[in-house]
C-alpha cells in the first residue's frame, strides 16, 4: 500500500529544497548553505539552515529538522504519503499507487488547480485579444492599468455569455463547481459565475491560483447573480477545497521578495489596492480579500517581514480589532503599523490614481496602532472646553489602558497628557485591562522570546570536523575512518550510521534519535574548511594517546607482559610522525589497523 519507494526517492532527488522552504520563508544564501527565520517558532535573528545539496533543514533554535517531505508534512499538515503527492506534483513526478483511494483527495485537488490555470489563461486571452474583451480593456485603461498591470497580475474578462468558459474548457459540473467557476443553474444547465467582469485571478503563495476576484463592468447586461438578486460589484469565489480566505493573501506571491528586502508588507483590503500599491512604487503589498485580517494570515505574513503596515480605508484600520492586533504583536513577535489616508481617500486603489505620492507618504508615516487610534480620537475632540478635555482625556485613557506594555502605556499616557494639558496620571486607569492575561514583562528592544538559540554543539573537535567530513565528503574521509576513533557516544552512533549507509537518508532513518540529529545538523552547517588528512591526524593522535596512557598504566602497574614497552615507543613514534605533514600519511596507515586491531582484542577479553 502507499507509494513505490523507488518513486519517494526520484522525488527526493528532483526536489529542490531550497525553493521549497522559499515558499514558506525567505532564505539568504550563506557559504554552501542558506539561511533565514525558522517557520516553526518565533525568532527575529534566523537560526534556520537549510543545505540544498544534502536536503536537510535544521533549526538551532527550536531544533526543528528534517528533509522536503518532513518539510512540507509540517508545514502542509498532510501526511507522509500527502507531502510526498505534493512534491511529486511540484517535480512533475507521476507515482504510481498501490491502492488508488489513498490518493482520492490529492489528486482532486490536482485537477481543481489545473481546471484554475486553464481557467485563469482562458479569461486572460479573452481580455487581450477578444473583441468583446475591448469594452474591459477600456476599463481597465480608464483605471491606468496598462499592458503591463494586465500581464503581470493576469487579469481577465469574463464575457457576458452563460457559460462560454465551462464550454471552452468542457469543464465537468463537479469541477465547475468545486472550483467556484461555475454551477449548475435553474434549468438544470452548467453556468458560468463570472460573466460580464474584470477578473483578478488569486494566487497561494506558492503561485497556484486558487480562487478569483471579479469587477463588475458599470452597464453590463447579464448581471445577476444565481438566485435572480442584483449582482455584486466585486464577488470573489467562495471557500473552496483550493480556496481558504483566512489563509491566502492576494498578491503574496509576487510580493514575497520585496516583503523580505524591505522588512515590511503592506496588507490592505482588495485585490485594485494591491495593484495601486504596486504601481505607486509599493511592491510589498498584499490584500486579505474581503476577509478581516486572522492570526493565520499575520503567523504567515511574520515569516516574511517583522513589520506589518495596515493600510485600510480610515474606519477600516480605526475598527481593527485592537485586543487582537496586540496580542499578535506579542505572540508573533511582529510590529503592526497603520497608515492613514487624507480624509475623503476611500481606499489606496483610490489614492494611487489621484495622488501617488500621498499613497507613498501615508504609507512610510505608518505610526503603530495606540498611536494611530489616539491621533483620531483627539483629532476629533474639541479642545475648547475644560470638560471637552477631559472626556477626551477619559477616552484616550481607555485607549491607552488596552496596551498590554506597561511601558507602552507610560508613554502614550506622557504624550497625550502634554497634548491635552492634563496630568499622566489620569491617563493611566493605575493598571492595564489586560494585566491579568498573563503578558510578558516588556524585553529589551531584538530580545527574542522562548529559548535562545541553543547551538549544542559546535565543530570544536577533531571527532565533529570529521563527522561532518564524512557526512559532506564521505568519499574523501571515508576511509580514513573507523569507529575506534569515536569515543563521545552520540558521535560514535552517528559514525556507526554513516558507516553502515549507502546515502545520508539512509544513516539518519538508522540512527537512534540523538545521532539522527546530530546528523542532520551536520549536514546543513558550513562545510568545515579543513583538510580531511590532518583531522584525521588529531583523531589518531587522540586516540593513540588514549592507548598510551593506558598501556603506560599497565606497565607501572606490572600487570602488563614486557614488549608493552616496545610497542609503546613504536606508538610514540607513530604519534610524532602524525604531527608531521610528510609522514602523517604513512602513519595514519599503521595507526589505523593498530588501534582497530586492539580495540577488536579488547572486545573480546
Ligand atoms: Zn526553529
Amino acid at each position: 500500500m502507499g507509494i513505490a519507494a523507488e518513486d519517494i526517492e526520484r522525488v527526493r532527488a528532483a526536489t529542490d529544497l531550497v525553493a521549497v522552504v522559499g515558499e514558506h520563508v525567505a532564505l539568504r544564501r550563506s557559504g554552501s548553505r542558506w539561511v533565514g527565520l525558522c517557520p516553526f517558532h518565533t525568532e527575529r535573528t534566523p537560526s534556520f539552515s537549510v543545505n540544498p545539496d544534502m536536503g536537510y533543514y535544521f533549526c538551532f533554535g527550536c531544533q526543528a529538522k528534517g528533509d522536503a517531505i518532513t518539510f512540507v508534512r509540517e508545514t502542509r499538515q498532510l501526511d507522509f504519503v500527502g507531502a510526498v503527492e505534493a512534491l511529486a506534483a511540484r517535480a512533475g513526478i507521476e507515482l504510481r499507487w498501490d491502492n488508488q483511494r489513498e490518493s482520492g483527495q490529492r489528486r482532486r485537488r490536482a485537477r481543481l488547480l489545473e481546471a484554475m490555470a486553464r481557467a485563469v489563461e482562458w479569461y486572460h486571452e479573452r481580455l487581450v485579444t477578444s473583441p468583446d474583451g475591448a469594452r474591459a480593456r477600456g476599463y481597465l485603461r480608464s483605471r491606468g492599468y496598462n499592458g503591463e498591470v494586465v500581464r503581470r497580475f493576469r487579469l481577465g474578462w469574463a464575457p457576458e455569455g452563460w457559460d462560454e468558459l465551462c464550454r471552452a474548457l468542457s469543464l465537468p459540473a463537479d469541477v465547475a463547481r468545486d472550483t467556484g467557476l461555475g454551477f449548475v443553474n435553474a434549468r438544470n444547465r452548467l453556468q458560468d459565475s463570472f460573466r460580464s467582469r474584470v477578473v483578478f485571478p488569486i494566487f497561494d503563495a506558492r503561485g497556484e491560483p486558487v480562487a478569483l476576484g471579479g469587477r463588475i463592468l458599470e452597464g453590463a447586461g447579464s448581471t445577476s447573480g444565481p438566485g435572480g438578486s442584483p449582482a455584486p460589484k466585486y464577488k470573489n469565489s467562495n471557500a473552496s477545497l483550493l480556496y481558504d480566505k483566512g489563509e491566502v493573501l492576494y498578491g503574496l506571491n509576487w510580493a514575497k521578495g520585496a516583503v523580505v528586502e524591505r522588512g515590511e508588507v503592506v496588507v490592505c483590503e482588495g485585490y485594485t489596492d494591491v495593484i495601486g500599491l504596486v504601481d505607486a512604487g509599493i511592491p510589498q503589498a498584499v490584500a486579505t480579500c474581503g476577509t478581516a485580517l486572522t492570526e493565520r494570515h499575520v503567523a504567515t505574513l511574520r515569516r516574511f517581514a517583522p513589520r506589518i503596515v495596515l493600510a485600510f480605508d480610515a474606519d477600516g484600520a480605526g475598527q481593527a480589532a485592537a485586543e487582537r492586533i496586540y496580542g499578535w504583536e506579542r505572540r508573533y513577535e511582529v510590529d503592526v503599523f497603520v497608515a492613514s489616508f487624507p480624509p475623503g481617500v476611500k481606499d489606496p486603489a483610490d489614492l494611487a490614481r489621484s495622488d501617488p505620492d500621498g499613497l507613498r507618504a501615508a504609507v512610510a508615516g505608518a505610526v503603530p496602532l495606540l498611536s494611530f487610534r489616539l491621533d483620531r480620537l483627539l483629532a476629533a475632540a474639541p479642545e475648547t472646553s475644560v470638560e471637552a478635555r477631559a472626556r477626551a482625556a477619559a477616552a484616550a485613557a481607555g485607549l491607552i489602558a488596552e496596551h498590554p506594555n506597561q511601558i507602552v502605556r507610560e508613554q502614550y499616557a506622557n504624550d497625550v497628557a502634554l497634548r491635552l494639558g492634563v496630568r499622566p496620571e489620569h491617563l493611566l486607569h493605575g493598571q492595564g485591562r489586560n494585566r491579568a492575561s498573563g503578558h510578558r514583562a516588556p524585553v529589551p528592544n531584538g530580545a527574542v522570546s522562548g529559548r535562545p538559540p541553543r547551538r549544542g554543539r559546535r565543530l570544536e573537535t577533531a571527532s565533529l570536523l570529521a563527522l561532518s567530513l564524512a557526512v559532506h565528503q564521505p568519499e574523501a574521509v571515508a576511509p580514513l575512518l573507523h569507529e575506534v576513533l569515536f569515543r563521545d557516544p552520540v558521535e560514535l552512533e552517528a559514525y556507526r550510521a554513516l558507516a553502515g549507509a549507502a546515502t545520508l537518508h539512509e544513516a539518519v532513518a538508522a540512527a537512534p534519535p540523538e545521532a539522527a540529529d546530530l546528523l542532520l545538523r551536520l549536514a546543513v552547517e558550513e562545510v568545515p574548511d579543513a583538510d580531511a588528512g590532518a583531522v584525521v591526524g588529531r583523531l589518531l593522535d587522540e586516540a593513540a594517546g588514549r592507548v598510551l596512557a593506558q598501556m603506560e598504566a599497565e606497565v607501572r602497574a606490572a600487570a602488563a607482559p614486557g614488549d608493552d614497552l616496545q610497542t609503546i615507543g613504536w606508538l610514540k613514534l607513530r604519534v610524532e610522525d602524525l604531527r608531521e605533514e610528510t609522514t602523517r600519511p604513512a602513519a595514519a596507515e599503521v595507526l589505523l589497523p593498530f588501534l582497530a586491531g586492539r580495540a577488536a582484542c579488547e572486545g573480546r577479553s
